[in-house]
């Protein structure tokens, strides 16, 4: 019974009152979401684990790509937040919660990316482990973010090299998690992290072609500073200053005004959100769309992998920016 004590967690909350207005009906939905998940948790293991797999919940397809390289067929590896969704505004799904209750670990994001799964945790009374895969790595420059003082980019895996310290945190948890898998963890994340040593060092070719004076850019939401911080670019502004707020009018005129001032080059689009707006600034400056990166988001293969969309990303950018 100890889920059900989660119910009365969830019609508190007070944050999802000011974020959605619609606490009451949400509550009531999770209310009989979870009455199933504890009923449920009884009598059936992990929805998708076989016998000899651990379950793993990552938050984002991406996270889920970084856990599946290291352990291979080790893990039945879940996505809450599925591809082509927006990781900043998920709200979870039924389906989202059976996961997380019957997950033996939990990698997360943190750095304010994914805080809607410390909910899910209290909510569904899961044992499973957690890891914020992101945070408190060894040898990562965090860079600030874009809203409140204080506040960090999340988005440490634009930078290939912060993603292979991600895949060692992983790897850790996932021996911690499953002690037996412990030379098979070693292995995927070695063989792994050798390959995004090879993709990093790829990456940087490519980009060192822009001309330097091509170099500065717009991007829709904030998700390329890691990215331009490691492979050279200038992020002049984005539309909007986080996923689900629109741009004042105010703000769209300094951003065309930077764009007009500072020789930007080029507007990034980003899958997972509508580019309508991205394309109304680039006719009217006159600058290059730099259409559908991926960042928050994996796509369908052969973009289903993390290697895949840094590698798509970074041709599309040296493409648009006049490199080779
Ligand atoms: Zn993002």
């Amino acid at each position: 019974m100890r889920r059900l004590r989660g119910i009365q967690v969830v019609s508190r909350d007070p944050a999802s009152v000011g974020r959605h207005g619609r606490a009451t009906t949400r509550s009531l939905l999770l209310a009989v979401v979870l009455a199933a998940v504890a009923v449920a948790a009884c009598s059936t293991p992990g929805p998708a684990a076989s016998p000899g797999q651990i379950s793993v919940v990552a938050t984002t397809t991406v996270l889920a790509d970084l856990v599946h390289q290291v352990a291979g067929s080790r893990a039945a590896v879940t996505s809450l937040v599925p591809k082509g969704g927006d990781v900043h505004t998920f709200d979870p799904r039924p389906s989202s919660l059976r996961a997380v209750a019957s997950a033996s670990l939990i990698v997360r994001n943190g750095l304010g990316l994914d805080d809607w799964v410390a909910n899910m945790v209290v909510n569904t009374g899961t044992s499973a482990a957690i890891v914020a895969a992101g945070e408190e790595l060894p040898g990562v420059t965090y860079l600030p973010g874009e809203g409140a003082a204080n506040t960090v980019n999340p988005h440490v895996w634009m930078n290939v090299a912060n993603a292979e310290r991600m895949v060692a945190k992983i790897a850790t948890a996932l021996t911690a998690a499953d002690p037996a898998g412990a030379q098979a963890y070693l292995d995927g994340a070695t063989a792994y992290e050798a390959q995004l040593t090879a993709l990093d060092t790829e990456l940087h070719a490519r980009m060192t072609t822009i001309p330097a004076a091509n170099r500065t850019v717009v991007a829709f939401h904030d998700a390329f500073p890691y990215l331009a911080d490691a492979y050279g670019l200038r992020i002049d502004g984005t539309i909007i200053s986080a996923p689900g707020q629109d741009p004042s009018a105010g703000s769209l005129a300094d951003l065309v005004g930077a764009i007009r001032r500072d020789n930007v080059k080029a507007v990034f689009t980003e899958v997972q959100f509508n580019d309508e707006l991205a394309r109304t600034i680039a006719t009217e400056t006159g600058v290059e769309v730099v259409s559908g990166l991926y960042d928050d988001t994996l796509g369908d293969a052969p973009l289903d992998s993390y290697a895949a969309i840094m590698r798509r990303d970074v041709d599309e950018v040296v493409l648009a920016l006049g490199g080779i």
